[in-house]
């Protein structure tokens, strides 16, 4: 099944995004999935723009705010696969928040960060994941404080699938979005997909030298411990899966709804089901 669209996409040539979207769209079609019954949800950015170049259902929608929208398709429509894009600001900044929720609840969709440690599109200032030593435009002598760990504050928040790939790892990012998807719950995978543009630090050389695949580091998944210990270990950057939790039960399936039903709660108006299901 072909996920591209016809459109061309504008990021500019060699950015990580390219990657990253091609591992997402590879991965959709291997599970099984097909532009009919995938709905892409995504923030504001350069990753934001990849709703459009995926041939899917797909909504482009407000700066932060990807997840509650993912949220209330997979609420209104539990029968489809939904998967959620955005970069480093907009999933650790202004939607911070949000994602500590989405990560809490288990909502069974899979939520990619397109993380290139700053923000691409308004021309390079320091982001969440920024070092604290990055020179920018607005920062002369680095943002001077700790970066956000986005897989620290997934652990924290209950996680049940937490991982890490590499733009331009093709097989093993596809094999890591991958198992993602076919996670039952909250499938979150950071994504070191490089700016080439405005980010001469964290470049794919420096992923490509520094990376250490938590495979062959015969890391256990499923042993949570190991994943605490990994996440916290600021000396080295991992790729691979940190933890899933197999016996994870994802939100609709905890609320007693099956693939067919709605989950809007009682006492939603009358017919609202039907209307959100008309909307999407
Ligand atoms: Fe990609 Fe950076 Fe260009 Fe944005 S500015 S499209 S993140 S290379």
């Amino acid at each position: 099944t072909d996920f591209k669209s016809d459109k061309q996409p504008t990021w500019c040539p060699g950015c990580g995004d390219f990657g990253t979207m091609n591992g997402m769209m590879k991965a959709l079609a291997e599970t099984g999935n097909d532009p009919d019954n995938t709905f892409v949800v995504a923030g504001i950015g350069c990753s934001g723009k990849i709703g459009t170049y995926m041939h899917s259902y797909a909504l482009h929608g407000v700066h932060g705010r990807a997840l509650p929208v993912g949220t209330g398709v997979k609420m209104a429509r539990p029968d489809i696969e939904v998967m959620v894009a955005g970069g480093d600001g907009d999933g650790y900044s202004i939607g911070a928040g949000h994602f500590v929720h989405a990560v809490r609840r288990n909502v069974d969709m899979t939520y990619v960060v397109m993380d290139n440690r700053i923000y691409g599109l308004t021309k390079g200032q320091a982001s969440p994941t920024s070092r604290e030593d990055f020179e920018t435009s607005t920062s002369p002598d680095g943002p001077k404080q700790p970066p956000v760990n986005p897989h620290a504050l997934a652990l924290a928040s209950g996680a049940t699938f937490i991982a890490q790939s590499f733009s331009s790892d093709a097989l093993r990012h596809q094999e890591i979005i991958q198992k993602a998807v076919e996670h039952d719950g909250f499938g979150f995978v950071n994504v070191y997909s490089p700016c080439v543009t405005f980010n001469d630090v964290d470049t794919y050389d420096y992923f490509r030298d520094s990376l250490v695949d938590l495979k062959e580091a015969d890391h256990d998944p499923s042993d949570r411990d190991a994943a605490k210990e990994a996440i916290l270990d600021s000396d080295k950057e991992y790729q691979g899966i940190f933890y899933q939790d197999e016996n994870s039960v994802p939100y609709h399936e905890q609320h007693g709804v099956d693939e067919d039903m709605s989950v809007l709660p009682d006492g939603a108006p009358e017919g609202a089901t039907d209307l959100v299901r008309e909307f999407y």
